[in-house]
């Protein structure tokens, strides 16, 4: 079958799904303290239907899946559709993120049903500080599951960072130190406008070459990965041959032009990019009777359609409705 393409020449490979848009923490950047309206349980996707979906994603060329949410071990019986998915063939790679919450409970589960690898969200080393951060006195918890996941051959286990201005600021170094210590691969992602207050201004943003500047008064690091490899962070390594570091910089410096990724929101919507205004209802016609080459038309012509690009540093700028957790990050 002919590869997911659109306009600009971009082949879509990498697929996010959400499983949920509920979530245990209410993480500043992210999602508002009180008042998210939850999506109805009868408008989630099955496992059944996230299934059929992968296989049409595959069969037109998607080779890495990553399960997401809200907080995707949040659903139930998720090792279930982790080994639904990850025997399937043409997938490469089936990854999953998370806060790491629920990892020492089920983090054993998972990587027998066949999870290999795992971004696992950390903000703070700081028990108090990180309560700040996530709204939840949690930070045990995740330490306790980061312990847990450490148990099993999933490699390499990326730790996901937000910093933001005037709260964790202070924490590049420490954070930086504690991934080289345990041989995790820290990735800095820049604060986006995607949360759920409303906010993000850029002087909240602590910038992929700020934070390097900072890495750098300490560490020598070299350039590893390039975006030309379709991955959207930047990857360093440590000159001393201790660990790595990666960098997501939507807004410091978008990597639309060599983006692969689409999405599909818990409630079976199918977006082009993180950004877009628009998005393609999969479910409705899933549910009413429409065949896999049917479902495939509507996810090429959605492909077919994305932006050159996302629109963050201009004036037009307009913030999608849905936020990090409902989009699926
Ligand atoms: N709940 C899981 C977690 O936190 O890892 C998965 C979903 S979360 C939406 C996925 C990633 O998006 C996390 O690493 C989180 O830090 C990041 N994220 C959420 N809101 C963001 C924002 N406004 N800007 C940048 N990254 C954000
Ligand atoms: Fe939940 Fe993840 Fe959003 Fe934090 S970033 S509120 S853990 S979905």
């Amino acid at each position: 079958m002919k590869p997911l393409v659109d306009t600009f020449g971009r082949v879509a490979t990498n697929l996010r799904i959400s499983v949920t848009d509920r979530c245990n923490f209410r993480c500043r950047y992210c999602m508002p303290e009180e008042g998210m309206q939850w999506m109805n349980r009868k408008e989630i996707l099955t496992f059944e239907e996230i299934l059929r979906l992968a296989k049409i994603f595959i069969a037109l060329g998607i080779n890495k899946i990553r399960l997401t949410g809200g907080e995707p071990t949040l659903r139930k019986d998720l090792t279930q559709l982790i080994a639904m998915l990850s025997p399937l063939p043409g997938l490469k790679d089936l990854g999953m993120t998370t806060n790491g919450f629920f990892l020492k409970e089920f983090a054993g589960d998972f990587y027998r049903a066949g999870l290999r690898r795992i971004n696992v969200s950390l903000d703070s080393l700081a028990p108090d500080r990180f309560a700040e951060m996530a709204r939840r006195e949690a930070y045990q918890k995740v330490m306790a599951g980061l312990d847990e996941l450490a148990k099993y051959p999933i490699r390499p286990v990326k730790i996901n960072t937000v910093i933001m201005k005037g709260f964790n600021d202070d924490e590049v170094l420490p954070l930086v130190e504690f991934a080289r210590a345990r041989d995790y691969q820290i990735r800095f992602i820049e604060f986006m406008p995607l949360d759920g207050e409303g906010v993000w201004s850029r002087d909240k943003v602590m910038t992929t070459g700020e934070i390097l500047d900072s890495i750098r008064r300490k560490y020598d690091l070299i350039p590893k990965e390039t975006r030309a490899d379709h991955v959207p962070a930047d990857t360093f390594r440590f000159v001393d041959g201790r660990g790595e570091v990666g960098f997501i910089s939507s807004v410091s410096e978008p990597f639309c032009e060599s983006c692969n990724r689409v999405r599909i929101t818990a409630d079976g919507h199918f977006r082009n990019c993180l950004f877009s205004l628009e998005e393609t209802d999969l479910k409705t016609p899933l549910r009413t009777g429409a065949s896999d080459a049917e479902l495939a038309e509507l996810i090429r012509a959605e492909v077919w359609r994305k932006w050159a690009g996302h629109q963050i540093n201009l004036a037009t700028f307009i913030k999608p409705e849905r936020n990090m957790s409902q989009i699926g990050g």
